[in-house]
Formats: C-alpha cells, structure tokens, sequence
C-alpha cells in the first residue's frame, strides 16, 4: 500500500504545480492518473452533494472548481498527446479514460445533489453580492442541470434519460451508416482519358488505393481527399456525374450499400426523440431548447437573421451563377450546367480570372517571418508582447513555447506550439487548454494554450513556407489562443473561452483572420523568402478579389443548410403533410439558386446535425461571421491598427471570457448589437 502511494506521488501526470512534465510522462502513468484524480473526485462531491441549503460559494462552488480545474489540469496533457504523438498504447490509454470520463459527467450532469446546492446560492442573500462572473458560473450551472432534465419527476426523468441514451445511439448509428455507405462505394479507373485533368496528387493517391486493395490503375473513393479533387478537375463529365451521384445519394435508399445503410428512418427517429425531449424540460420545440445555451434569442431571431441575408445575397447569386453559366458556354462550349458541373467550371473560371495560386505564395510566406509578424500585429492591438521561452520540458523537438506580457510587463498568458506536419500527428490545425486561468489563494493561475498545425516542415537551411491559406489559419488558431490567455476573469469555468456561447465563440478566431488580408499588416507578415520584399499589391488585390469569388453562392448554400436545420428542429412534423424532404424542398425554394436534382439526398448525410452537435446551430458560422466582419468593420472606420479601438476589444471582449453574455459584451465593444451591412460590406454584397 505504501508502495502504491510513493508510485502514485511520482506519477507526473498528477504534478499539476508546475508546466506538464513531458519528458517524464510514460503510457503507464495515464490511466492511474486519471483513476486517481476520479476518485478523489467522486468523494468530494459526496460531502458537496449533503450540503444541500447549507451550500455557499465558499464551502460548495470553491471546492467544485477546484476538483474540475485539477481534473482538466491533468487530462489536458493526455489529450493533446494523444492528437500530436498518436501511437497504438497511448490511443488505448486515452480512450479507456474517455469512458471514465464519460461516466463521470453523465454523473455529475445529473447530480441532484449539486444541482440542490446551486439553486441554494441561487437563492441565498449573498448571491446579490456576486460579481458577474459568479453570477454567471451559478446561472449557467441551473441551466445545464434543468437541460439534462435533473429537476423532472421521476417518470419523466426516467424516459428523459431513455431519450437521451437512445439519442446518443442513434447519432452513432447516423455516423456509421454515412461511413459505411461512404465506403461501399468507388471507381477504379483504368484509362488516361478517363483521368484527364485531375491533379498529379490525388493520382498518385488514387494508384496507391488501388495497389492497396490488389487493382490496377486508379481508384476513386467517396471519401473527400478523392471526391472533392475529382469532382473540381476531371475533364470526363460522365464520371462527374457518376461520382456525384454516388456521393449525394449516400446512406439513403438509392446509395451506395443500399437500405443497410438507409438513415431515412433514424432521422425521423432521432427528430421525434429530440423534440420529445425538448418537451420534457418545457421548450416548445428542439431548437427553442437548443437556442437556450447560445446567443441568439429565439428561432425567430435566427429565422430572421438568416432570410435577411439571403434576400441580401440572392440578387448576387444569380449574376455570379449567370456568369459562370456564359464562362462555361463561351469559353467551354457547356450548356445547361449540371450539379456535377458546378465546382469543375468555377474553379476553370478561378483560374482564368485570377491567375493565383495558393502554391506561387509560398515564398512569401517564410513561417518565421509569418509569427514575428503576427506576434508584432497583436502586439499594436492589444499591447502585448510575445516571447520564445527556452528550457521548458515539451514532447517533440519541433515544439516550442511562448509567453506573453501584458502591457505592465507582467506574464499572463503563456502556450505551446507544434506547427509541422509529421507522421503519427493528426491532421487540421487546433487551439487546445492546457490550464484555464483562476484565481488559486491569491494567486493567479496563468492561463496556458496548445496551438497546433500541420504546415509543411521546413527542409534542409530553408524554413517552412506557408500558402495564405495556411497564414489565414494560423491567425484564427491564434485568435482561439488569445481568447483563452488574455482574459482576466478569475474563475476557470467562464475564464477564457469556457463559459462562452457556442454561437460566439469563433469571433475571436474569425475575427483575427481579417490582418491576413490587410496591406499594413502584410508589411508585417510577409517577406520574400530570397529579397524579403513584402506581398506585393497586385497580387494581393488578385487574393482579395479571389477570397469573394462566387460569395455569394457559397453564402446561400450555407443559409439552405441553416435554415433547414433551424426549421427541422422547430416542430416541422407537428404541421401534416410534412416530411424532412418537403421542409428541404421548401426552403431551396426560398433561397437557392441553384436546385440540386431529385434524387439528392443531402439530408440522409448532414453529420452535422444528426451526428454531430450542430443541431439547431448550423447558423453559428454565419452567425459567427456576422459578429466578427462587424467588429472588424470598427478598425476599417478607425485605423486597423488604432490601438484604442484594440483595447476596446480586449477589454470587452477577449479579457470577459465567459463572465457575461456575449451579446453584453458585443453590444459594450461595438456600442449597438451586431449588423448584417458589414459582413455584405466586408464580402462585396452591398447594394
Ligand atoms: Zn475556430
């Protein structure tokens, strides 16, 4: 027993006093760690749960906070090395934690105990004496437990909880079924001139596909590496339409695989069961429950917001649709473009109009140059300064880590970063927490941050060279980044980004990526790899007239898909004679302008809503674009750089965190509530 508890203490993992020690963390310490802090865990919520009106901030929410920050302090290693060192033991390890952990929230969300004990701060005479940030972290916690329907009565809490597992199944279901008909389909192809016009790349993947299952020639699947490139430059139009069909038909009836894979039924079910559910803890449909935790209001408002854009967009739409329509006539000698036309001429008409290429602005693009440069534009916004921190423990030698200063000199915010590709690394571009900042007997916590990409490693003398797209994405990751470390809120689970509403927590983000297409900026984060010339104009009028090409489709076929959500989840099947395809047919009616054919069925596979946490919240992207084109819209009136109109920002934005609701805090930066005009401004859609 002794024994055991010297192993334990030596376990690094559970050395939360000081950065993540990762050059000592084993496989094997993982699972103990994270078993350990559980059940140090699982018995003080025993004694908190007791409490029940004797419950106060002191001797209840303290200690919760506490118990939570340890526990996250502790997996957030785990987690992130699991996404950037994934090997066959650590997964195993990381997984088996997942369903403790998992268990372990399914618990607490329905702890009447700690839902008892809120309520009796709530209702206690020193809940007047609350900051705001307290007020929210005791609101927000009521709310959650009243959501998973901890408050109902036994019989509706029992089928409350029915619901909820049967949801969760289904969701799975849904995933499965897109995957496995995704996968039961392919084309190997054996001709040149079946192949013409598809980029070397996805060849030389397609040739390996094939050796892969013992073929000859080359091998398209449904997955996107190999639809989305095939579809954008094969010459055969046959086979567009082939593989397009495949694709919009999958985990239908008429899909690949067929009825086994047909999600038809589980989305009646998943959509009977959700609303059911929303009815339980007293909302009049599934995306008034929804809408609950998120900054728009009501389904109105979302209803509103969206159909304002898209009557904004349409008149657009149909000149750039007629314009590619004549391109592909006059040019191409294509009439009556189909769906499976639309991406191979856009991207024909991409390349004559603008003549760029992401890959020809690499050498512009040194990565050195790009974070000096970005460290330099946050640094005149919101007066920081960022330095490399050398002698810090870190899990790979392509790591490195950062401090930040804040205007006084002192460190509030600190992060790590691993920006290359390599094997055994997953793919995209992330921000992480790694420690949420609080307040610890006095002391502040200082918030730490993981910021991960997967850019091309630098070769030989030669650094890394980014494409704009890549810069564009190391801005909105850093965005995410200076959410969690710049704020000053002192309490974990509203400091930073936690505690912040689904639909606005992508302004910050979205908000930083405007500086990659700023002259002023680029001065910065530029420099010719060979003279160190700055981007030239010419080409970055080229970029901009590029970034809003064909805008306003993409804005509609974004609002098509929000707008069905949004619908499907207001009650549809409570008026007859409706189905999930006439909800579907109805509003591509209202705002496409392009009608895919019958047999689509793009319903059968939106994982997004029906596999994913989208639901009721297709919106956020443009809800999020609103909010950060109108914040951004100030610096285009005031100087990109006017720093006072950065503080503005910092001060009511990224350093409140989750403290307030996002609304307060944007209508307390821009002076009114969020507008649509920027965004048309900002996207060339403007009257
Ligand atoms: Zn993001």
């Amino acid at each position: 027993m002794i024994k055991l508890l010297a192993h334990m203490q030596d376990n690094p993992l559970l050395d939360i006093h000081t950065l993540p020690r990762f050059e000592d963390i084993r496989v094997e310490h993982i699972v103990p760690a994270v078993e350990t802090v559980l059940q140090d865990n699982r018995s003080v919520i025993v004694r908190l749960e007791t409490l029940n009106e004797g419950a106060n901030w002191e001797n209840f929410a303290v200690p919760l906070e506490a118990i939570e920050d340890r526990l996250n302090r502790v997996f957030a290693p785990i987690s992130h090395l699991n996404g950037v060192m994934d090997e066959e033991e650590l997964r195993i390890a990381y997984e088996t934690c997942l369903s403790y952990l998992s268990d372990y929230h399914t618990d607490l969300g329905q702890n009447e105990g700690l839902y008892r004990g809120f309520k009796a701060i709530a209702n206690s005479p020193e809940y007047a004496t609350f900051d705001s940030a307290r007020r929210k972290i005791v609101t927000d916690a009521i709310r959650d437990f009243h959501l998973s329907g901890v408050d109902l009565l036994p019989e509706k809490k029992k089928r409350f909880k029915e619901i909820s597992e049967r949801l969760s199944s289904l969701g799975n279901r849904f995933g499965q079924n897109l995957l496995d008909s995704t996968d039961a389909w392919s084309m190997t192809l054996t001709h040149e001139d079946e192949i013409a016009g598809v980029p070397q790349s996805t060849l030389d993947m397609a040739r390996q596909e094939a050796e892969a299952v013992g073929d000859h020639g080359w091998r398209f699947t449904l997955k996107a590496p190999s639809y989305l490139p095939f579809m954008t430059y094969a010459d055969n139009r046959e086979l567009r339409r082939k593989m397009y069909t495949a694709y919009v038909t999958r985990a239908s009836e008429n899909g690949p695989g067929g009825e086994a894979f047909d999600n038809t039924e589980t989305i009646d079910e998943i959509l009977r069961l959700r609303h059911e559910l929303a009815a339980l803890a007293g909302f009049p449909n599934y995306a008034e429950y929804s809408l609950e935790t998120k900054m728009a209001t009501d389904v109105n408002e979302v209803e509103t917001f969206l159909t304002n854009l898209a009557g904004r967009s349409k008149s657009f739409a149909r000149r750039e649709l007629a314009e590619l329509q004549n391109f592909a006539r006059n040019t191409q000698g294509a009439n009556d473009l189909k769906a499976w036309d639309l991406a191979y001429y856009s991207e024909k008409l991409k390349e004559e109009t603008f003549k760029l290429s992401q890959e020809s602005l690499r050498p512009w693009f040194p990565l050195p140059k790009v974070i000096n440069g970005m460290f330099d534009v946050v640094g005149r916004l919101f007066g920081v300064t960022v330095k490399p921190v050398d002698d810090i423990q870190l899990w790979h030698p392509d790591a490195r880590f950062f401090e930040i200063r804040d205007v006084e000199g002192m460190v509030c915010g600190q992060f790590y970063v691993d920006l290359y590709a390599r094997n055994r690394k997953r793919g995209g571009a992330w921000m992480g927490e790694c420690v949420s900042r609080r307040m610890v007997d006095g002391e502040v916590q200082i918030p730490v941050a993981f910021l991960v990409c997967n850019f091309s490693p630098p070769v030989g003398d030669s650094p890394s060279l980014l494409t704009h797209d890549e810069v564009t994405t190391l801005f909105h990751e850093f965005g995410h980044g200076l959410h969690h470390m710049l704020t000053r809120v002192d309490y974990a689970s509203v400091s930073g980004i936690n505690g912040v509403e689904w639909d606005a927590v992508e302004l910050p983000s979205q908000f930083l990526e405007n500086w990659c297409w700023e002259s002023q900026a680029l001065d910065l984060i530029s420099g010719h790899v060979e003279t160190g010339e700055s981007l030239p104009v010419d080409m970055l009028d080229k970029l901009r007239a590029g970034k809003n090409f064909q805008v306003a489709m993409q804005m509609l076929r974004q609002i098509e898909f929000s707008l069905f959500d949004i619908r499907l989840h207001g009650g549809y099947q409570l008026a007859s004679n409706t189905t999930v395809q006439s909800v579907l047919d109805q509003v591509r009616d209202e705002v496409a302008v392009v009608i895919p054919p019958a047999f689509n069925r793009f319903q059968n596979g939106f994982s997004h809503i029906f596999g994913g946490g989208y639901a009721a919240g297709y919106y956020s992207y443009k809800w999020a674009e609103v909010l950060s084109a109108d914040a951004f819209e100030c610096f285009l009136e005031n100087g990109i750089f006017d720093s006072d109109t950065g503080n503005a920002f910092l001060v009511n934005i990224l350093e409140k965190g989750g403290s307030q609701d996002a609304m307060d805090l944007f209508v307390a930066f821009r002076g009114r509530r969020p507008d649509i005009e920027s965004l048309l401004e900002q996207s060339g859609l403007a009257a």
